[in-house]
């Protein structure tokens, strides 16, 4: 569906990797004051008078992207999206990045340049700067991955390993909608296969399909917590889908957990796009993933603050360890959760 390897063909191996370093890097610039030193020399120099957030993800063709489907651009500003999120996951600022990329010789200069915008938008959009990176050859396909650093004082930074019996569970935004955007996206690339000159019409489908190609980290949730007066007592992404994060912040706290089916947040797109898919929305929003919302815990005390909020919904509670973990249908039947998170080391080698 789309040239995904740039029209004009300019071959990397024509600027040499000093060159296209210099070229793809020249427009980046520096707006944190805790940079001392970005791009040139061996290593960036930061300075931070808080405690430091770390973390890294990688992004391998053919794993976690499908250029098929996938502009490069977009694919530039997930890639800093889905680590951003896990800083905000940790209720702190997000203040610098570093970039490495392989890819083949497949691969064009016009090709870098359109990653490279999308990382350049997203950086400038939240405020991190690129300080660094890697850039060399790889025998097949691309490979990005992006180091995140952040910021944040001591007492506010929130673990998942700290929630606690009788904590509301809270989530951000609404949720399935990026599975969904990949299940159009997939459809219509079979059509094309079939008949390349039927151009795909994704207007119905706007928002999903935004929500897969162009994901926002919310940046905005720990500004608005801090707002309100609410430190989560425990916090995580949800990369993976709605009932592995679960899982994930009971194991890492040692309680349980009580989810209710009819407070799932869903946009009106979800559902539509479930009912022609004949998919069922909880499924979809326990089991799929990619929606890089946040889901956290708060203590009862703070509910008031947050209640009523258009970003936030309340969708159950955290209980004993003992009490297991659980969802209550809108019949009221009670059924013990399992990890289905999307899962990329299932894939067997092709
Ligand atoms: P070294 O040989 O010390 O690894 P490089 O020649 O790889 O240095 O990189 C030179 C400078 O360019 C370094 O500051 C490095 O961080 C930066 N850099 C290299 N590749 C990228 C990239 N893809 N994005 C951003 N910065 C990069
Ligand atoms: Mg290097």
């Amino acid at each position: 569906m789309f040239d995904n390897t740039g029209d004009s063909k300019t071959k990397l191996s024509e600027l040499g990797e000093f060159g296209l370093i210099e070229h793809l890097t020249q427009f980046l610039d520096i707006k944190q004051t805790s940079t001392i030193k970005g791009i040139g020399d061996d290593a960036a120099v930061l300075k931070h008078e808080d405690e430091i957030v770390v973390t890294t993800d990688l992004l391998v063709e053919g794993v976690h992207f499908d250029l098929a489907f996938m502009p490069l651009k977009h694919l530039g500003y997930k890639s800093v999206m889905v680590n951003l999120s896990d800083v905000y996951a940790m209720n702190a600022k997000a203040t610098q990045i570093t970039v490495s990329i392989a890819c083949s010789n497949r691969f064009t200069v016009e090709a870098l340049e359109e990653i490279y915008a999308g990382i350049h938008h997203a950086a400038s959009l939240y405020h991190v700067d690129v300080i660094g990176g890697d850039t060399t050859s790889a025998v097949k396909g691309i490979t990005i991955s992006i180091t995140a650093v952040g910021t944040a004082p001591k007492e506010k930074i929130v673990y998942r390993s700290t929630a606690q019996p009788n904590d509301l569970m809270v989530v951000s935004g609404d949720l399935g909608g990026a599975f969904m955007g990949l299940k159009v996206l997939q459809r219509e690339q079979e059509v094309f296969k079939v008949n390349p000159n039927n151009q795909p019409d994704l207007e119905p489908y706007t928002y999903i399909v935004e929500r897969q190609l162009k994901p926002e980290a919310r940046k905005d949730i720990p500004e608005l917590l801090e707002k309100l007066g609410v430190l989560p007592t425990s916090m995580i992404d949800i990369s993976d889908g709605l009932s592995s994060e679960i899982l994930h912040l009971c194991k890492n706290s040692k309680v349980g957990a009580t989810l209710y089916e009819e407070k799932l947040p869903l946009d009106q797109g979800v559902i539509s796009a479930c009912e022609e898919f004949e998919l069922d929305s909880t499924t979809v929003v326990l089991n799929g993933g990619e929606d890089y919302e946040l889901l956290f815990s708060i203590a009862q005390k703070d509910y008031d603050k947050i209640k009523g909020n258009p970003n936030l919904s309340v969708i159950g509670h955290f209980n004993e360890a003992k009490e297991g973990i659980h969802l209550i249908t809108r019949d009221q039947l009670k059924i013990p959760m399992k990890a289905r998170g999307w899962n990329s080391m299932t894939k067997e080698e092709k």
